[in-house]
């Protein structure tokens, strides 16, 4: 699988870029993975946005779905000679008024994900685990089945013990680090410390940070999780950026 990186801001887009998105692609499955600000204009640089097969969210914080709506009008309005089929979007259900949202007449359809169930996507197999979070979200495990690659995306995150298991042995760990070293156990996001602890306990081949900070410098925060991580690769995240999973 592939994944790329639409957005990795937190919270707010700033200085020409947006907010949390990525798209995981294999051979012939695209599947978009959260859609924060400018989502749509980045998707469209890399794909069709009609070549979409689904959409999954980790939560509905507006830094994770602010590009949803208009990604819904795409597929309403965008002319073509075919109907469009119903686009499916995953989320949990644990808000109504989201989770209700999600769904457009011959648009989009919800879709549920459960903690307790492994999900069949597509070509992957995911499992989810509710995070440490001011609203539900949920983190997600995907195996790609045909290859048995893993990739783990924390959603957003405050200092969970549980990652060290649920990251376990990923060859992709990409990790909320929207803070600098000395903000250990925030309630809803990890430090750079944390996130580089996380790899190294579940033995994962690389850590990539994501949902950045606007302020301060990158090259420190990437060093404080390196030095945390040992010696597992550790890189940031960047618009249009591209890992081999
Ligand atoms: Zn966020
Ligand atoms: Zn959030």
């Amino acid at each position: 699988m592939k994944l790329t990186v639409l957005g990795c801001l937190g919270a707010y887009p700033y200085a020409g870029q947006g907010t949390t998105s990525y798209l995981l692609q294999t051979d012939d499955f695209n599947l978009l993975l959260d859609a924060g600000s400018s989502t749509l204009l980045e998707l469209e640089k890399e794909l069709d946005p009609l070549d979409l097969d689904a959409v999954i969210l980790s939560h509905y914080h507006h830094d994770h779905i602010a590009d949803l709506g208009v990604l819904q009008y795409y597929w309403q309005l965008f002319p073509t000679e075919e109907p469009k089929p119903l686009l499916p979007i995953y989320g949990h259900t644990e808000d109504e008024f989201h989770f209700n949202d999600l769904s457009m007449e011959n648009v989009s359809e919800g879709r549920p994900y459960f903690e307790s169930e492994e999900l069949k996507l597509g070509p992957f197999l995911v499992t989810f685990m509710k995070t440490i979070h001011p609203v539900p979200c949920y983190a997600m495990r995907f195996v790609e089945v045909k290859t048995g690659a893993v990739f783990v995306f924390t959603g957003d995150s405050g200092y969970l013990e549980g990652f060290n298991q649920f990251a376990k042995e990923a060859d992709l760990f990409l990790a909320d680090t929207y803070l600098f070293n000395g903000h250990e156990h925030h309630k809803a996001h990890f430090t750079a410390q944390e996130a580089g602890s996380f790899a190294k306990t579940a033995r994962v081949k690389k850590l990539v940070l994501t949902h950045l900070p606007q302020q301060g410098d990158l090259a420190v925060l990437r060093e404080q999780a390196q030095a945390a991580a040992g010696t597992i690769p550790v890189d940031l995240a960047a618009p249009h950026k591209k890992f081999e999973i």
